[in-house]
């Protein structure tokens, strides 16, 4: 398949990858533009005193043979063969008052073992594992924008939604802390409000933990790095033309359409199509320079108290392997302030599982502590004084040694190797508010997804995590498929790689 048409796509995250080769695989020519070093965005890993560092995948969705979000991870080189993915047997440990309670991937022996820890709570368990499993039945169609799935898909889809709907609608206006006080053992609410961010729906969080239970939540093999790496030689093979180190400053626009773009260095790319694969604020606000509009964005950007995105300081440390640590670890701590929130748990997560990781007897051992879009102006503030910035990542990071420590006395030692913080990730991918997901979906807020279409500006789509709720390696990756599904609409081509193929247009 061959045509002359050039698409300029901004940004080499999963989303820009992801586009880039969709858009050669349809006969387009990609110039993929990144203003880092290297490829993959906020999906990383890097070296610190000769270990490597991931950044991101703890899990990824569509990790399952046979769905079609695995089907297009493999066509994107994600991953090539099921051996390139790890398992780990339950998505964590929750410790709260010396009792463990564990979300294992086998719902019958979590369920038994809940019930063993609190009997009170027996029918609010049984409750909660009967939607986990409901949960488990239904495949979210993300192989399409919903604009474009066919009506006879849409009812399928409708009919299997409504076999589990009781379950769906129970879950969708009540946040975890909400649906944990329902339960009587404080070890259960802890578990309950600790894996995933407590204000947060329900929803998001069965329909995660749900994924992890049907084998469609494990982690590629080397994690962020060997992943992006693989997409980046894909796209590369197909043709496509990857500037590295171009900082694009503006898109180039004539009459209401977009024709290229403008690097800072003042070189030019023109094309027929411009795709931007990065913060939709960053898109709106500086590349196109404030002058089209996105109110339904907006409106949630400009309120990050009622919409919450989140952010993260994630830390690094080396420490002795040992295969018995529960992956990962959730466990309550003496509070201890960031950015003003006291933090009163860590999720301690070790990479023993993982032969990527390890260097002679050690690993490596991740931490992420919390923050949100709201903590922001903190580390914007603290960052234009770079030595203060630089203690205080230092002093937090031995409060959380020193927790770690008392909670595991025989750990043995911890060297800090990274800290980053929410200034981390805007400085890298120019994030804004330095967060690295989506709006959280919350019962106030419902679950955003937008075409990337902006009124008055024609042959220009936006793409990337921030056009779905709550955003993550998924939707960057359908995001980016979508961008170059709607070019192909428009250019009446047919889209080959989706599992319902389009007929090409007469
Ligand atoms: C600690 C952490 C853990 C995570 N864990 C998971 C997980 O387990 N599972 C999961 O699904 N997701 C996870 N995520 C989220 C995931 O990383 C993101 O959802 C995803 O990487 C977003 O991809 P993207 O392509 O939309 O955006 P980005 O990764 O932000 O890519 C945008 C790209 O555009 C480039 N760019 C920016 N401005 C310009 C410019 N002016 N010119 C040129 N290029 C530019 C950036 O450098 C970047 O490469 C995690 C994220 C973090 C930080």
């Amino acid at each position: 398949m061959q045509n002359e048409k050039r698409i300029v796509i901004i940004g080499a995250g999963v989303a820009g990858l992801s586009a880039g080769i969709y858009a050669e695989q349809h006969g387009f020519h990609a110039i993929l533009l990144e203003k880092n070093p290297s490829v993959g965005g906020m999906c990383t890993g890097w070296y610190r005193k000769g270990f490597y560092l991931d950044g991101c995948v703890h899990w990824l969705t569509g990790t399952k043979e046979g769905t079609f979000l695995n089907e297009m991870w493999k066509n994107v080189d994600a991953f090539r063969t099921q051996d390139d993915i790890l398992y780990l047997p339950s998505w964590g440990t929750f410790e709260y008052e010396g009792q463990k309670v564990i979300l294992w991937r086998d719902l019958d022996r979590a369920e038994k073992e809940w019930k063993e820890i609190s009997p009170v709570d027996s029918k609010m368990i049984h409750k909660f594992f009967k939607m986990v499993k409901d949960f488990t039945k239904v495949e979210l169609p993300l192989d399409l924008p919903l604009s474009m799935i066919p009506l006879n898909r849409k009812i399928g889809l409708g009919m299997k939604v409504l076999s589990v709907w009781p379950s769906y609608l129970k879950t969708m206006f009540i946040s975890c802390e909400e649906f944990a006080a329902k339960f009587k053992s404080p070890a259960i609410r802890f578990a309950l409000t600790k894996a995933q961010i407590g204000e947060g729906n329900l929803f998001s969080m069965i329909y995660s933990y749900a994924t992890v239970v049907m084998g469609d939540g494990g982690i590629p093999v080397g994690a962020s790095k060997p992943m992006v790496e693989r997409m980046k030689e894909k796209f590369i093979a197909l043709g496509g033309t990857l500037k590295l180190n171009a900082n694009v400053d503006s898109v180039i626009i004539d009459n209401g359409v977009a024709k290229g773009v403008k690097l800072i260095n003042g070189e030019e790319y023109q094309a027929d199509y411009v795709v931007s694969c990065l913060d939709t604020n960053y898109t709106l606000k500086r590349l196109l320079r404030d002058q089209y509009k996105f109110p339904a964005f907006q409106k949630r950007f400009d309120d990050p108290v009622r919409h919450q995105a989140p952010s993260c300081m994630l830390m690094h440390f080396s420490v002795k392997k040992n295969n018995n640590l529960p992956i990962p670890y959730t466990f309550e701590c003496e509070p201890f302030n960031v950015a003003g929130n006291d933090i009163n748990h860590l999720t301690i997560r070790s990479y023993a599982y993982d032969e990527t990781f390890t260097r002679g007897d050690k690993t490596v051992l991740s931490v992420m502590v919390d923050q949100s879009n709201v903590d922001y102006p903190y580390w914007r503030k603290l960052s234009k004084n770079r030595a203060m910035y630089l203690k205080i990542k230092q002093e937090i990071a031995e409060e959380v040694k020193s927790r770690i420590l008392k909670k595991l006395p025989d750990i043995g030692e911890l060297e800090t190797l990274d800290v980053s913080t929410p200034y981390t990730f805007n400085h890298y991918v120019n994030t804004s508010n330095g967060v690295y997901m989506s709006f959280l979906f919350s019962k106030r807020d419902a679950m955003f997804a937008h075409s990337g279409l902006l009124r008055g500006l024609k042959n220009f789509y936006l793409s990337g995590q921030w056009l779905q709720g709550p955003g993550g390696l998924p939707i960057a990756m359908t995001q980016g498929k979508f961008a170059i599904q709607r070019i192909c609409k428009k250019e009446k081509l047919s889209f080959v790689f989706s599992p319902v193929p389009q007929k090409k247009k007469a």
